[in-house]
């Protein structure tokens, strides 16, 4: 039979195991991911991040552009897809 002062500090324990793991999902789930395009019109490169909502990237004819968003990427014209990578700010 545990005391209750074992069971708060086993519930306490539990409480910090949570709040640790759940900063360490919000810190994944915040990370920024750049992706690197590159126009195969006018072979202008341009960068995209998963973070900008709604807005459109393009490279300097006009012709391709994309909006890169969590879930899903919009593209116009023909950009292709050089490489991703993960930047700290
Ligand atoms: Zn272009």
């Amino acid at each position: 039979m545990k005391t209750q002062e074992e069971n708060e500090r086993e519930l306490l324990r539990k409480m910090i195991q949570a709040d640790e793991e759940s900063r360490l999902y919000d810190t994944i789930k915040t990370k920024k991911i750049f992706t690197l395009w590159q126009c195969e019109i006018c072979k202008d490169e341009f960068v995209t991040d998963n973070k900008s909502r709604y807005q459109m990237v393009g490279c300097k004819c006009g012709k391709s552009a994309v909006d890169d968003e969590e879930g899903y990427t919009r593209t116009i014209g023909k950009p292709k897809k050089l490489k991703t990578f993960n930047k700290d700010d």
